[in-house]
Formats: structure tokens, C-alpha cells, sequence
């Protein structure tokens, strides 16, 4: 492959841009689209045009950036989700597709008019969708990180209108909120990752917050607090719902058993791999 560098220069047209192959044609498109403010459309349609001095400088600084394996989503700062336009920053996750079916299944176990914590927040993903598509229910999102919190609550203004529709509230799992509060449904997509899995150094992941990824143990500590906790804050009936590795199908289900869950079951991505977990809490028979 041609080096960026050489092809990314001041009078380059478009067309020629992608006819030298130097760069992977789906992250040239929106880097470029970044640099110039052409849009995917307009790349084809005015293919003829040539990059001024200034466009190709910061496109050639956009693909180093790239280069060196940082995620499109840090570069640009906007991530789709659920059909929405998310932005992100090195503070949150980047919100994934597996997530997607965290929010399906919060929808449908959400009765009208319910309310849903999202523990760890993060971008506000999953809350934000949550409240963009039942604009009935009561939404609150938690995180341990300020700077987090404040990505979500960017995008539940940008995305949702500056309605205060969603409580956003700071601290470490169910420390964020007081006792006495109690949902229909929490949800979360915490850190589930092995501290030493080597996935950690790989990919997009080397880039995003170690806090959002990893509880620094076995991958099973926070989604425990999550099974543990969560019966103190849920109405008769409520759910938790739980994102998790693809190897803890079995370990997660077998701690909402444990911890007394009822209807515990399992859901499987589009991947086809067991990826949200949850059970439902029934106070009779529960001594909690
Ligand atoms: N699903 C993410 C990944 O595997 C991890 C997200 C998480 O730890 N909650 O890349």
C-alpha cells in the first residue's frame, strides 16, 4: 500500500485520493469527510475536487492518528448508537452494537411510566436511548467519573432537548443514590473484562478508560456488586439486566439464582454470543 503521506498532498483531487489505495476506503471517507466537510455523498458527486493546503494537512493529520490505532469514534467524537448520534471522548466507552440488545430488552420489560437506573453510564448510551424511545418513563444514569457524567449529560441534552428528562447522579455503583429509591428496571454495561485478559492491549480498547473495561479482577466483581445490590432498589417485579462477557453467560446466571432472581435468563447478540443476562425480583418468597 502507498503511503498516505505521499498521496494526501495539497491539489489531490478526491477521485485520486481512492484510486491510490493508500488507506483503508470506509475510515478514508470520514476522515476525509472531517478534514474537508465533504460528505460521503459529495466525495462522489464532486470527486474532482482538490484539496486545498489546509485540507490535506489535517487530513494526513487525522490518518497518522489513525494510523497509530486510535478509534475513528476519538477522532471524529461521535459514535452512532441505537440510531443515534452519540459523542464521545476518552472518558467514556465507545458505545458497541452487543449493546444495542441491553437496551431491547430494557424496553421490554419497562411497563409505562416506569422508571430505569442505568448504573455506569458512561456516554449515556444506553439511558439516553432508553428515554429518546419512551419518552413516558423516568430515567436516571449513574458513573463514578465526573468527566463520563458529563459526556452524558451533553448527549442527553444534544439528543433529547435540555427537558432534565434523565437524573443524573455520581458514585460508585448503588453509593450513587440514596436508599429508599427503587426502580422497575436497572441496567448496566459495567466493566467485565479480566484484568489480564490480553484483549485489554489490543484494538480500539488500549485507548478507552481501563475503569470502563476492567474491574482490575476476574470480570466478575462489578456485575457482582450489580447482583448483590440491585434488590435493595427494585419494586416487586423489577428487573436487573446485565451486559456481560461472552464467557459469563453461565457465572452471571447462576448469581441472580443464587441471589434469589426469578425467570433468570439469557440473551444472545447478533453475534450469536450470550450477552445480557437478567432476572426479576419477586419480594414473596425473598427474604432478601
Ligand atoms: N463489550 C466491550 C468489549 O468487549 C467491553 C465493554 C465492557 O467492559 N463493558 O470490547
Amino acid at each position: 500500500m502507498k503511503d498516505f503521506r505521499d498521496v494526501a498532498k495539497a491539489g489531490v483531487t478526491v477521485e485520486a485520493l481512492f484510486r491510490a489505495a493508500c488507506f483503508d476506503a470506509s475510515e478514508l471517507r470520514i476522515l476525509l469527510e472531517q478534514a474537508t466537510g465533504l460528505s460521503r455523498v459529495q466525495q462522489i458527486t464532486r470527486s474532482d475536487h482538490s484539496l486545498t493546503v489546509e485540507e490535506a494537512q489535517k487530513l494526513v493529520g487525522l490518518l497518522e492518528r489513525r494510523d497509530a490505532g486510535e478509534p475513528i469514534a476519538y477522532i471524529t467524537g461521535i459514535r452512532e448508537f441505537f440510531g443515534l448520534p452519540f459523542r464521545v471522548s476518552p472518558d467514556v466507552l465507545i458505545p458497541r452494537p452487543e449493546t444495542e440488545l441491553l437496551v431491547e430488552r430494557a424496553l421490554a420489560v419497562l411497563p409505562h411510566g416506569g422508571m430505569l437506573v442505568d448504573m455506569g453510564t458512561g456516554s449515556g448510551a444506553v439511558a439516553v436511548s432508553v428515554a429518546h424511545e419512551r419518552p413516558d418513563a423516568v430515567v436516571m444514569a449513574t458513573d463514578v467519573s465526573e468527566a463520563a457524567l458529563s459526556v452524558a449529560m451533553e448527549n442527553a441534552s444534544q439528543i433529547l432537548g435540555t427537558d432534565g428528562r434523565i437524573r443524573f447522579c455520581q458514585g460508585n455503583w448503588f453509593e450513587a443514590f440514596d436508599a429508599g429509591m427503587s426502580f422497575d428496571v436497572v441496567v448496566s454495561n459495567p466493566p467485565y473484562i479480566h484484568c489480564e485478559d490480553r484483549y485489554l492491549k489490543e484494538g480500539d480498547l488500549r485507548f478507552e478508560p481501563e475503569n470502563a473495561l476492567t474491574d482490575g479482577a476476574d470480570g466478575l466483581a462489578a456485575l457482582s456488586i450489580l447482583v448483590e445490590e440491585a434488590p435493595h432498589y427494585l419494586k416487586n417485579g423489577g428487573w436487573l439486566l446485565v451486559e456481560h462477557g461472552y464467557n459469563q453467560a453461565k457465572a452471571v446466571q447462576e448469581m441472580l439464582a443464587q441471589r434469589g432472581f426469578t425467570a433468570v435468563q439469557n440473551w444472545r447478540d447478533l453475534a450469536g454470543i450470550g450477552r445480557v443476562s437478567g432476572g426479576c425480583w419477586r419480594e414473596r418468597g425473598n427474604a432478601g
